[in-house]
């Protein structure tokens, strides 16, 4: 309670700069788009943008704005009731400049727009069917919301035909309640993810936790073992980091060691691949373990 602990030394970094990433940030301020990457100052911008000569260069772009009708209390994204419309240009704008730049593999990622009948489901397919139009090669990943559980909007996100379908379900079953916002559940988000594979058993699934919350390691197997049993493919863990002094604090900060089991842990399960680390995101360097753990 109320005691900050220190940031260990695994976390200071200072942001790199690679090659690609200067004509992306210059060609993103022309369009007025918005990358997450930016929004959350992610430290992974330099690896993730750069794109250098191995490496396949990834993106997070969000759409249907700003504004999340839902309130959990680990994120910095500002909160509204009823946020203003869906930019109908949207899907088209951006297609068009993500497939202008020099990426590989895009994740496109939303608000959760409970005011909206589909939740929003329409006008993020509509986006992947504008990217595949225009650049059928480029890897797409929807990082989606959960829809309150219903079926039909995430058949609308897998049948947009994109690669990979995901959806966080944040943190173990018994914190659920004290870091997502109410309407979310640990249940109802593996519903989802189980939902899209069953659908479509050919679509890769992925999700994440965040660790440090306070969770105990059986519970941390525990969801990794219910995430197998539903079929899903890709894992990702990384540190909580408190974005401001609002939001829930940090309990604790695992050692890169502590990660690296984790990672040991999930390869055991069967994950195609566990991204564990420190600074690892839900979308830290997509594109480049997707292409070497999924495309041989
Ligand atoms: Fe943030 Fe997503 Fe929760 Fe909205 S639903 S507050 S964007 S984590
Ligand atoms: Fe962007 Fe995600 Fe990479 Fe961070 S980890 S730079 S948010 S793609």
């Amino acid at each position: 309670k109320g005691e900050r602990l220190r940031l260990p030394p695994w976390l200071k970094r200072e942001i790199p700069v690679g090659k690609n990433y200067s004509s992306i940030k210059e060609k993103l301020r022309k369009l007025n788009l918005h990358t997450v990457c930016e929004e959350a100052r992610c430290p992974n911008m330099g690896e993730c943008w750069g794109g250098g000569e191995h490496e396949t260069a990834t993106a997070t772009i969000m759409v249907l704005g700003d504004q999340c009708t839902r309130g959990c209390r680990f994120c910095s994204v500002k909160t509204s009731r009823a946020p203003p419309p869906p930019d109908k240009d949207e899907p088209v704008n951006t297609a068009k400049a993500i497939t202008e730049w020099d990426l590989d593999y895009v994740v496109l990622t939303s608000v959760d727009r409970d005011d909206l009948p589909d939740g929003g489901s329409g006008h993020i397919a509509e986006t992947v069917i504008e990217i595949k139009k225009r650049k059928p090669d480029m890897l797409v990943e929807c990082l989606t919301p959960d829809f309150r559980g219903n079926k039909k909007a995430v058949e609308v996100i897998v049948d947009s035909g994109l690669d990979v379908f995901a959806h966080n379900v944040e943190t173990v079953e018994e914190l659920q309640k004290f870091v997502r916002d109410p309407r979310a559940n640990y249940q109802q988000s593996l519903n989802v993810l189980e939902h899209a594979k069953l659908y479509k058993p050919s679509l890769v699934t992925k999700t994440s936790l965040m660790l440090g919350l306070g969770e105990k390691d059986e519970e941390v197997k525990k969801v990794m073992e219910d995430l197998r049993k539903i079929g899903v493919d890709c894992l990702t863990l990384g540190q909580y980091m408190q974005p401001t002094k609002r939001h829930l604090s940090v309990k604790e900060y695992l050692t890169p060691e502590k990660y690296q089991y984790w990672a040991s842990v999930g390869d055991k399960m069967g994950f195609a691949y566990t991204a564990s680390g420190p600074l690892v995101r839900s979308s830290y360097k997509a594109g480049e373990y997707f292409i070497k753990n999924l495309l041989q």
